[in-house]
C-alpha cells in the first residue's frame, strides 16, 4: 500500500489528514512509499510534481532550505539540509521503491494530488498559501533589586534572538508560509524593584508600555511571570499585540528542550489566531499539538493551518 511521508519533521506534510502545503509560487517535497507501478494525477493548471532525480538533489534540497531559512547560518539549517539531502538520496536511488515528489504550484487554492494502483488510491489536499510576514521585536526586562541595584530579570539575552527566530521561521514558515521579521532586540530596564515573579499588573502597567510601536508583535522576556493556570507559562496579550514568555517555559507540556520555544510559539499562535479574527482563544483538545490543552508539541495540523492561513 501506497502511502505519503514527510521528508523532514514538521514541514507542511500532514500525512495523517491527507493534507499538505506548498507556498504559493513555491514548491514543497512529499516522500511516496511503495511507489511500485503507481499513477499520480493531478490538476496539472494549479500544479506541477515531478521526482527529484539523483543529480538534482543537491540543488533542490538548498532551494528548499533557502527559501526556508533564508540566508542566515545556523546549525539548525546545517542539520536540515544535511537531514533533506540524505532523504532525498535515498528516495533518488533507481532500486527504492519510494519516490521523493517535487510538488510546485502554479496556481491557487486546494488541488488534489492522487496517487493510484489499480483500484486502490490514495490522495492528498494541496493547500497552496500566500505567503505572510510578520514583524517581531524583543525586550528582556532589568529591574532594580532590594538594595537598588539594576539586574537582569531574564537569564535569556539579545544573543539568542537569531535562535529564535530561527526556530519560529521553521514552525511557521514550513508548517503554514508565515514568518517574522526582527525589528529589533534590547534590554529595557524599570526603575522599581519588581520581585522574582512579574505579576499580571505590572506587566500591563510598567513593561508593555515598553513595546516597540510599529512592530506587529513584542515578546517580553521577565524571568518569572504569574500566567494564569489555563495558559502555557506564558500570556499573548491581543489589545497590545504583545506576549511575555517564562524562562523556564512549559516542561511538563512540551518535549525535552523545547518547553521554552514551544510556549513562545504557542503565545504567537495565540496572535494569528487573533489576526484572523478567529473566535476564542485558540485552545483546542487535540493532543500533541500546539495550542493545545494538553499535551503539546511544535507541530501544526490542518485545523490550525486552516486558522492560521488561507488558499
Ligand atoms: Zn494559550
Amino acid at each position: 500500500m501506497a502511502s505519503f511521508a514527510q521528508f523532514l519533521q514538521d514541514s507542511g506534510v500532514y500525512a495523517a489528514q491527507s493534507f499538505m502545503i506548498v507556498p504559493r509560487g513555491g514548491f514543497n517535497l512529499v516522500c511516496l512509499r511503495d511507489s511500485k507501478d503507481v499513477h499520480l494525477s493531478y490538476d496539472r493548471d494549479r500544479l506541477q510534481v515531478e521526482d527529484v532525480r539523483f543529480e538534482q538533489v543537491e540543488r533542490v534540497a538548498q532551494e528548499y532550505i533557502n527559501s526556508r531559512y533564508g540566508k542566515q547560518e545556523s546549525q539548525e539549517r546545517d542539520d536540515q539540509l544535511l537531514r533533506l539531502r540524505t532523504g532525498l538520496y535515498g528516495t533518488a536511488r533507481l532500486d527504492g521503491s519510494a519516490r521523493g515528489l517535487k510538488v510546485v504550484a502554479k496556481g491557487v487554492g486546494i488541488p488534489e494530488l492522487k496517487a493510484a494502483r489499480g483500484t486502490t488510491a490514495i490522495k492528498l489536499e494541496v493547500a497552496i498559501l500566500q505567503r505572510k510576514d510578520f514583524t517581531i521585536a524583543f525586550r528582556f526586562l532589568k529591574h532594580l533589586d532590594q538594595s537598588g541595584k539594576v539586574i537582569n530579570a531574564t537569564k535569556w539575552t539579545p544573543d539568542d534572538v537569531p535562535w529564535f527566530l530561527t526556530r519560529l521561521n521553521w514552525v511557521f514558515g514550513a508548517q503554514t508560509n508565515i514568518f517574522f521579521t526582527l525589528v529589533d532586540a534590547k534590554w529595557i530596564t524599570v526603575q522599581k524593584a519588581l520581585g522574582p515573579k512579574i505579576s499580571r499588573d505590572v506587566f500591563r502597567k510598567d513593561i508593555v508600555p515598553l513595546k516597540r510601536r510599529g512592530a506587529d508583535l513584542t515578546c517580553f522576556l521577565v524571568g518569572d511571570y504569574d500566567a494564569m493556570d489555563t495558559e502555557a507559562a506564558g500570556e499573548y496579550l491581543p489589545d497590545e499585540q504583545v506576549f511575555v514568555v517564562v524562562d523556564q517555559g512549559n516542561p511538563p507540556v512540551f518535549d525535552l528542550g523545547e518547553a521554552f520555544i514551544g510556549v513562545m510559539a504557542h503565545e504567537i499562535g495565540h496572535f494569528l489566531h487573533h489576526k484572523r479574527n478567529m473566535p476564542g482563544s485558540g485552545h483546542h483538545n487535540r493532543s500533541g499539538i500546539l495550542l493545545s490543552s494538553g499535551m503539546e508539541s511544535l507541530s501544526l495540523d490542518k485545523q490550525l493551518v486552516t486558522n492560521f492561513n488561507a488558499w
